[in-house]
């Protein structure tokens, strides 16, 4: 349309901000996620932006993905992986319980040598 270039040119000269221009200049698309539980996600992304494949999910945190059909599986190693670093944590903590009594005989020995 001649008078929307007419418009614009007006807008530049007048001032800096423009932001009618803009809202027109990006126009913007929405992109559905959805996640394993079912929930579904509308990000709205502006029409040259880079569209993520994934898309952490705002109510279970889980990923994802625009595919309804197929979301990305949830993370399930999430539990095991914690209690594995409460095993990990304790077992460091025994390790270092167990340098500690080793220093300690050690140094008895001295002492009592
Ligand atoms: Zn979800």
């Amino acid at each position: 349309m001649a008078g929307g270039n007419a418009i614009r040119g007006t807008r530049v000269g007048a001032g800096p901000m423009g932001e009618a221009e803009r809202g027109e200049a990006a126009p913007r698309h929405r992109i559905g996620y959805w996640c394993s539980q079912g929930h579904e996600t509308r990000v709205a992304f502006a029409t040259d932006a880079e569209v993520p494949e994934f898309w952490d999910c705002p109510r279970c945190g889980q990923p994802a993905g625009q595919d309804a059909q197929s979301p990305p599986p949830a993370p399930r190693t999430e539990p095991y992986k914690t209690h594995l670093a409460y095993v990990r944590e304790r077992r460091s903590d025994a390790d270092g319980d167990a340098l500690l009594e080793e220093a300690l005989a050690k140094l008895r020995a001295r002492r009592g040598a």
